[in-house]
Parts: structure tokens; sequence; C-alpha cells
């Protein structure tokens, strides 16, 4: 049965703090937690699909990959988008940016309808991608040499945009690595210097596609709240793609939950908990409770 709260929330606006041990059943949790995120302020829309649907052409028959999605994520909103493999995730991803047109529906970002690739996004995927005969500085300084206005005042403006770079590899723990080399770093550190080139030309919308998916336990830990540092910081919109059930409920300010293919969306839920969040959030009732409640949705029936 299809359930799908409405609520449409930001942590741009304060959080209520919650407090552990808040609510002593996972119902009366719930209804606390339903309360708070009522009295959140709505935020404008950064991100509008509006019954969207994909199919990809496939010889003789096609393949409906979304059918009739549709979403709003608001201005600097933080969405983590949840299913099972083949539902539709990455092409979300593409029909957002972009890079593939809906054959139905509408898509805007920005109060712009999408009509070809969206400017000003920064994307992070699951393979750090670093270019391996530049060192990590140069790499993080790629989108400046790409992206308008920026790449006609590189070349007088140098050294201004090293520092933004070096300062942003300050943030992340990578202050004595600009000169490294990709392969004399580690998955995790390269991992951060890929999120510090998705993020340096301070984009307006960040997409992450599994970024974390391939680290260990621990390192993808520490980027989780690398993530949240930087986003709490400079508060870009964010859609993340992920099937970690923690890292969604860790970074999202709302967890949204995929149908198997054809996309849809068979339920949301708000995460109220409050910023920042930290390794101690993840043992608290509310996050194991929102949690236990996705990984029930996502398989519906079957035993855990
Ligand atoms: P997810 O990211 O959730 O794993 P995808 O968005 O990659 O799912 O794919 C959704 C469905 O569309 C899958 O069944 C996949 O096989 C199919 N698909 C994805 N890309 C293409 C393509 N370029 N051509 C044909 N089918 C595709």
């Amino acid at each position: 049965m299809r359930f799908i709260h409405e609520r449409r929330l930001t942590t741009t606006t304060p959080r209520p703090i919650l407090h552990k041990g808040l609510g002593s059943t996972p119902s009366a949790r719930r209804v606390i937690m339903n309360e708070l995120s009522s009295s959140a302020i709505e935020s404008p829309a950064f991100v509008e699909l509006r019954d969207v649907s994909l199919s990809y052409a496939a010889d003789a028959d096609s393949i409906l990959a979304l059918d009739n999605l549709s979403l709003t994520v608001g201005k600097g909103q933080f969405i983590a988008v949840v299913g099972p493999s083949g539902c539709g995730k990455s092409t979300l991803m593409k029909v957002v940016t972009g890079l593939v047109l809906p054959s139905r529906g509408i898509v805007k970002v920005g109060g712009e309808a999408v009509t070809g690739p969206v400017k000003n996004v920064g994307m992070a995927f699951q393979n750090a991608t670093l270019l391996p005969w530049r060192t990590i500085r140069d790499n993080v300084l790629l989108p400046f040499e790409i992206i308008r206005p920026h790449r006609h005042k590189l070349r007088a403006e140098r050294a201004y945009y090293v520092g933004l770079v070096q300062r942003l590899l300050n943030t992340v723990g990578l202050a004595g690595f600009s000169e490294k080399y990709s392969w004399q770093l580690s998955g995790g550190m390269q991992q951060r210097a890929n999120l510090c080139r998705a993020i340096v030309h301070q984009p307006s919308l960040l997409m992450l596609d599994e970024p974390f998916a391939s680290l260990d336990a621990f390192t993808r830990e520490e980027l989780w709240f690398v993530m949240q540092e930087l986003w709490m910081d400079r508060k870009f919109t964010a859609i993340l793609v992920t099937h970690d059930l923690r890292e969604a409920v860790l970074l999202a300010d709302r967890v949204i939950v995929f149908s198997p293919r054809p996309g849809r969306i068979i339920y949301e839920t708000d995460v109220v908990l409050p910023r920042p969040r930290t390794l101690q959030t993840t043992y608290s009732p509310l996050f194991t409770d929102l949690v236990h409640d996705l990984r029930e949705k996502i398989r519906p029936g079957r035993p855990s």
C-alpha cells in the first residue's frame, strides 16, 4: 500500500533539539517526530519533478525506468534516495542534471525547466575518478579550468583559486597532501579529494551517487561526517543515492524510498534528528527506529 508523507522540510531553519530517550516506545517517538517536523518552516523548491516518466529504448522493447514521479527538493535541503538495485535511482540523477530528458513530465532546477545539462552542479560517484597525472591540488582545481566565469579568471587569479582549494583540502583533513598524486592516497583520502572537487566551485546542487559505497565501514563513517560538515558550512541542495540506510538517515533531512523498477516513490520520511549528527546519534532510538522503518518499507513482508 502506498504511503507518502507530504511534508517538505529544510534544515536551513533551526531544528528543535531532541533528547536521547525522548519517547519510550517507537510509536511515542514517531508522534514526537511528527510534531517536531510539522513545526519546521518550508523552504522554496529548488528541484522539482512533475509526473516524470522515462523509458530507455532498447531495440523492439523499451524499459520503463521512472514512472510518473513527482518530487520536490527544497533549496538547501539534503535528501537521500534508497531502493533496490535497478529501481531507477541513477536515472533520477541523470534526469535532474539534464543528462537525459524525460519521456514525459517536467523537471525544473532553480525554477528553470531542464532542457539540457544543468549548470552549477557538483557530482561525486562511487569511483573517485581523480586524474592520476595531476596532483590532488590540481585535481581539485579542475572545475575552475572548465566552468565559467572561473576559467577566464584562473590564469590571472591563480593564487586566489589555489588558496580556495587549499582551504577546502584543509577542511577535509588533506592539508599535507595537496602535492601528492591520487595513487599515493588511500581510498578514503581519494574520496575526500573527490568531494572537494565536486563542491569547490560552490555548486548550488550536489548529486551524490553512492560516493562512499566502495569504502570500508570505518572510513565510510568518517566520510559521512566530512560530508555533513561541508554541507552545514555551504548549504547546497544535495541529492544522495545510496543503498546504506544508516548513511541515508545520518546525512539526510528527508529519505525517499523507490519501488522496484519502474521507480516510483512508495514512501518518504523526514529525519528530524538535530545537527551536527555524530556517531552517538546512530545509537539513538530515533535513529534506529528510522532505519528499521525504512528497511521494512524496502522489503515489505520479508523477514530481516
Ligand atoms: P539504479 O541506479 O537504481 O540501480 P538505474 O537507474 O541505473 O537503476 O536503472 C534503472 C533501470 O533502467 C534498470 O533496469 C536498468 O537496467 C535500466 N537502464 C539503465 N540505463 C539504461 C540504458 N542506457 N539503456 C537501457 N536500459 C537502461
